[in-house]
């Protein structure tokens, strides 16, 4: 699916700022494999989304054969598609060190 071509704004509640960051996993059944998108996000809530995220899918219960990675943060930009999306992992590493 391609990004909406609307501003898009962050999942956090009360927060009126726009998503610059989505945080999503990759997931596969073993046949089809797809980026599950846990939150979009602007910058000053991508610490507490990104820890949440990861809360989330290690609550996930997979059926046999399914894989489930890590939350990881990509940059949105809009009209790419999710294999086209940059990953940051140094802001990961970053968030993962706090
Ligand atoms: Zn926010």
């Amino acid at each position: 699916m391609p990004m909406p071509s609307y501003p898009i704004r962050c999942y956090s509640r009360g927060c009126e700022e726009l998503a610059v960051y989505k945080i999503a996993a990759r997931w596969s059944d073993g046949v089809t494999q797809e980026l599950k998108t846990y939150a979009l996000t602007c910058p000053a809530c991508l610490a507490e989304s990104f820890r949440t995220s990861r809360a989330k899918q290690a609550a996930c219960r997979l059926a046999p054969g399914e894989t489930l990675e890590s939350p990881g943060i990509y940059e949105l930009a809009r009209g790419r598609h999710d294999p086209e999306l940059l990953r940051r992992t140094d802001l990961e590493q970053q968030l993962l060190q706090t």
